[in-house]
């Protein structure tokens, strides 16, 4: 029989037959309550609020709307979203905490839309954060995405919607797509890196290239001074 010192820690746990019954249980809860944080740039924000109010109520299924980054565990984007916009995106995104999920609603997240001549905007939002769903039209109407929260619903309660992990595995990729946009000199204040290290993501593609020009410029940043 094998010593269980040497097993690692997550497998010892999958030797316990209730564990599977457990994370079940627990992936189902987290399906069934989404604090959902709306950032609504570009024009498909406007269907969001029929979404959560009285005719088709997303709040029967558990989704609630969420002011701040730290406690949101959905993060909405609702159309395009030009270059300075995007910088704000990114540090919301990185302020969220783990497991976190990403919606792009709008033609205009998934290529462009439009505007995909535009020399402002942001063409393809997965290019610059893991996307979980898209949800495609110019503007969705409000049952498009409450399909679209259903299918995340039912991605998380079958553990398939870890993206968020794809950010901490690929984070050179991510960084590198960011530095083509903002210049070499672009930094959040959240280490991703550490964070990365903190759930045990680290891999081959989290550091790289980028990663190193980003510890050669990256300096502490004051409140005042952060230029976004
Ligand atoms: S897809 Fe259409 S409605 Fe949505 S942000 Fe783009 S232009 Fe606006």
């Amino acid at each position: 029989m094998k010593n269980l010192e040497n097993i690692p820690v997550e497998q010892r746990r999958r030797t316990n037959p209730l564990a599977h019954v457990f994370d079940e249980f627990m992936a189902f809860c987290q399906s069934r309550s989404l604090f959902m944080l709306h950032y609504c740039t570009g024009c498909g924000a406007v269907e969001l609020p029929p979404v959560m109010t009285s005719r088709f109520d997303g709040e029967r299924l558990g989704i609630s709307p969420m002011v701040s980054p730290r406690q949101a565990d959905v993060l909405l984007v609702t159309g395009y979203v030009s270059v300075k916009t995007l910088k704000r995106v990114i540090l919301t995104y990185e302020q969220m905490p783990a497991p976190k999920y990403v919606v792009g609603i709008c033609s205009c997240t998934v290529n462009g839309g439009m505007y995909w001549q535009s020399y402002a905007t942001a063409k393809k939002l997965s290019d610059y954060m893991p996307v979980d769903i898209y949800i495609a039209g110019c503007m969705p109407r409000p049952e498009a995405v409450i399909s679209g929260m259903r299918d995340l619903m039912e991605k998380i309660r079958t553990g398939k919607a870890d993206s968020w992990k794809d950010y901490f595995r690929n984070y050179d990729h991510y960084l590198g797509q960011q530095q083509r946009l903002f210049g070499p000199k672009w930094q959040t204040p959240t280490d991703i890196i550490g964070e990365a290290e903190h759930y045990g993501l680290i891999t081959k593609n989290t550091r790289g290239e980028h990663t190193r020009l980003l510890e050669e410029h990256q300096k502490r940043l004051e409140p005042l001074e952060m230029r976004l």
